[in-house]
């Protein structure tokens, strides 16, 4: 079943360790500079980047697994049918 979740990520605090990319490379880009992309998020202010995604079952095991796996917990995930943060 697909479901809607915001990403929620602070760019600036993002140290470059990359494991989000490795995990969910059609959600994490690392670019030059050392950081991530989050593809087709949008910065809401100064370094805070969002994005709505819609996702089945699959996919977001992998999202969740790619904000786990970030050393600085930079990247939480709220579930859009409940208004839960899942991480
Ligand atoms: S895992 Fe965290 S620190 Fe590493 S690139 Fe991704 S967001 Fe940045």
């Amino acid at each position: 079943m697909v479901k809607k979740y915001k990403i929620i990520y602070n760019r600036t605090e993002c140290i470059g360790a990359g494991a989000c990319a490795a995990i969910a490379p059609d959600r994490w880009l690392m670019v030059a500079g050392g950081k991530a992309d989050l593809i087709d998020g949008k910065e809401i202010s100064a370094g805070m980047w969002e994005a709505i995604v819609e996702a089945d079952e699959k996919q977001i095991k992998l999202l969740i697994e790619s904000a786990d796996a970030c050393p600085v917990k930079v990247i939480h995930i709220i579930d859009l049918e409940t208004d839960k943060q899942i991480i």
